[in-house]
């Protein structure tokens, strides 16, 4: 789904294959999926659980 890896937007890990990540971004207004692909590529940004678990 992702042709570079995405990278945790707190400490800057890349996110490794099969580790649990928080995801947030806004929802897109756009409906078509071709274009939701684009937009989390451009949109999303993830939290690796190590820093996912160190908020609150
Ligand atoms: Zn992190």
């Amino acid at each position: 789904m992702f042709n570079e890896s995405p990278k945790c937007r707190v400490c800057g890990k890349e996110i490794e294959g099969g580790e649990p990540v928080q995801l947030e971004m806004r929802y897109p207004k756009s409906r078509g999926f071709a274009e939701v692909k684009a937009y989390l590529k451009l949109e999303a940004q993830f939290t690796c659980d190590a820093c996912a678990k160190k908020k609150h």
